[in-house]
């Protein structure tokens, strides 16, 4: 499959069928903590979009030929998915197609304009991600194109939330020494308070990130900071605990889709692609071809694809 990625367990939507809808790294974003590795360019406007008839054609072959279990579809995107230009059509459409609820991650960076708000109220369920609130952190830990403006974000945030019919999950993701200090916290607070999420999903670096310096939150620092944004907030579960002993048939290809859009640990793949052998198996084979890597984060190993693979 070229856009499809899953059903992955993901930490907040139980099973997501993912949908990529543009190249690698086509994002207006350079985040210290991003899992695809730094940006060697950011985009604006994305150079390229697949076109949506492509995308959705895919959406339908694997609805009626594979008939594979997934509780929502998740618009995402190596890169940012609102920079794609038919979105819209996209959502509209594979709603149609699925009838599951469609969910759009996004990093919130276009939520200024009133087109993409009006687009992104369509989704069921939007995931954006505020991890900043002044320009010097967000410069610090989105590492931005320089068109974009976080008090403008921010409006634009709290306008979508009282536009949108369905639900608002608004995501902060900690790093340690760059945005979990009192003031940035206070400040995140205040404006996360404006924008009125439904759920406040704090998380923090649980893949091997773009830099070696953007390290994890402790546990114990993640529960005070849970408290202190108050009962709407939850920590984002890491979905290895979440999963049962997944099932069907492994594919090295499904194993490389998956692979190419994130890194996962070996639970993490044998909740999705089965037993325990099997899985150690392709992936020793994997690791033989040289076309996957293995990367070391707090201890635990992750999978992932080597560039160009
Ligand atoms: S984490 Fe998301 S927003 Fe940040 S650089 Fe990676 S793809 Fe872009």
């Amino acid at each position: 499959m070229k856009y499809l990625f899953g059903p992955v367990p993901s930490r907040r939507l139980g099973y997501s069928l993912g949908v990529d809808i543009l190249p690698a790294k086509t994002c207006n974003m350079n985040c210290i903590y991003c899992e695809l590795g730094p940006s060697k360019v950011t985009y604006y406007k994305a150079p390229f979009c697949p076109p949506s008839g492509e995308i959705l054609s895919e959406i339908e072959e694997f609805c009626f030929l594979h008939r594979r279990h997934f509780d929502c579809l998740t618009f995402t995107a190596s890169g940012e998915p609102t920079l794609h230009e038919e979105l819209g059509v996209l959502l509209a459409e594979s709603k149609k197609i699925t009838g599951r609820p469609v969910t759009v991650l996004t990093n919130s960076s276009t939520v200024t304009s009133k087109q993409t708000r009006n687009i992104l109220s369509m989704a069921d369920i939007v995931l954006p991600s505020l991890d900043a609130v002044t320009p010097m952190t967000f410069r610090k830990i989105n590492r931005p194109h320089p068109g974009l403006d976080i008090y403008a974000i921010i409006d634009g945030l709290s306008r979508l939330r009282r536009e949108m019919a369905g639900k608002m999950w608004l995501e902060i993701l900690l790093v340690r020494g760059i945005n979990d200090g009192a003031d940035e916290l206070l400040a995140l607070r205040d404006a996360v308070n404006r924008i009125n999420p439904h759920k406040i999903q704090l998380n923090t670096v649980a893949r091997p990130p773009a830099e070696d310096y953007a390290k994890p939150v402790g546990s114990k620092k993640m529960r005070e900071i849970l408290s202190f944004f108050g009962e709407k907030a939850e920590i984002v579960i890491d979905f290895e605990a979440q999963m049962g002993s997944g099932s069907g048939l492994i594919l090295e290809s499904e194993i490389m889709d998956t692979l190419r859009r994130r890194p996962l640990s070996f639970r993490d793949m044998e909740g999705l692609f089965g037993r325990y052998e099997k899985t150690q198996k392709i992936l020793s084979h994997l690791i033989d071809k040289g076309m996957i890597e293995e990367k070391k984060l707090k201890g635990r190993t992750f999978y992932a694809a080597l560039n160009n693979k």
